[in-house]
């Protein structure tokens, strides 16, 4: 895999090669010594244009865990506070030949379009409301860790999947693993045909008790430009996930950062059904492995540089310390 823009870019095998890998990382993450020399001599840069805590550094000890060289660059205190553009940051930061960017955006296919200003792996970390595929992979990590499969699995995402892009990826990747996904909230925040990438809608959490997974998602207010509920105390009565709608054996999800209160309840969220904890630990191995998978695991033609894959470490030193 040259980039990894979106769960389009994976089918099953891809996912699950994925998440055996970051398996194999997790028992690296319990030893003393959790570095490994895999992808010594590589550069990475993390390229954040939004803000984030658990995505940018489950990256930045992602890459440090597997002996990359990385430079973090977050919009504030860049020279993108000067007007630099996208395409002049892309080319400037090109120049100093890193292997991989990792970017974050607040526009929608800005991850793509920036493989075309650089010839370094490109990877999305989330770009606007379109897609956040190392969350979906990460999520699709912790089912598997906690359910051995996913076939067959009815998955609800509950709350604001208008502005989500986890959503979007989530939709793609649970389904690729087989599980039977359903998106549910307000009419008003519910994109219309969103049937499309494979999923069923409902209105209402009146049937939410079929599910094995509920996953909630964030209200996005930064995203809302007008107003989509009538308000959040409202949107808290008919769709919050609390005690009172779920039964303990249903599995509880969310992407982060939570409004507590709101799509979740402080009590469901922090209860024993909730895999919150996990998928953050998640996030570290999975985005270890998919930095393998860029810039270690498969052919990536480089202009004048080689095969990317010559320089890495093989997968067979990824149990050796650094
Ligand atoms: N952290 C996730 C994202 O960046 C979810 C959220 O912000 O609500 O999309």
């Amino acid at each position: 895999m040259r980039h990894l823009l979106s769960i389009e870019d994976l089918d099953r095998a891809g996912i699950e090669r994925i998440c055996e890998r970051a398996r194999s990382f997790a028992d690296v993450a319990r030893r003393d010594i959790k570095k490994v020399p895999t992808l010594r001599g590589r550069t990475v840069v993390n390229l954040f244009y939004e803000s984030s805590t658990r995505t940018s550094s489950s990256f930045e000890l992602a890459a440090k865990r597997l002996s990359a060289d990385l430079v973090s660059i977050k919009s504030a205190g860049s020279s993108v506070d000067k007007g630099e553009s996208l395409q002049d940051t892309v080319a400037t930061l090109t120049a100093l030949g890193p292997d991989a960017i990792v970017i974050r955006a607040p526009h929608a296919g800005a991850a793509q379009l920036i493989t075309g200003w650089t010839d370094a792996a490109v990877i999305n970390a989330g770009d606007g409301k379109h897609e956040h595929p190392t969350q979906a992979l990460l999520d699709v990590h912790t089912l598997l860790e906690h359910l051995g499969r996913l076939d067959g699995k009815r998955i609800w995402i509950v709350g604001d999947v208008l502005h989500s892009r986890v959503a979007r990826s989530c939709i793609r990747a649970f389904g690729l693993m087989g599980a039977e996904v359903t998106v549910a909230g307000p009419p008003t925040l519910i994109p219309r045909g969103i049937e499309e990438l494979g999923c069923a809608v409902s209105y209402t959490l009146d049937d939410i008790g079929e599910a094995d997974v509920v996953y909630g998602l964030r209200m996005q207010r930064e995203r809302m430009n007008g107003s989509f509920v009538p308000s959040l105390r409202e949107y808290a009565i008919h769709y919050q996930l609390n005690s009172r709608r779920l039964n303990p054996r249903q599995l509880v999800m969310h992407p982060g950062p939570v409004n507590r209160g709101i799509e979740i309840s402080p009590e469901t969220m922090d209860g024993p059904s909730s895999l919150i904890t996990s998928q953050v630990a998640s996030g570290l191995v999975v985005r270890m492995a998919v930095l393998y998978e860029v810039l270690a695991g498969g052919e990536r033609p480089r202009s004048g540089r080689g095969d990317a894959s010559s320089g890495a470490t093989s997968p067979a030193s990824i149990g050796e310390p650094a």
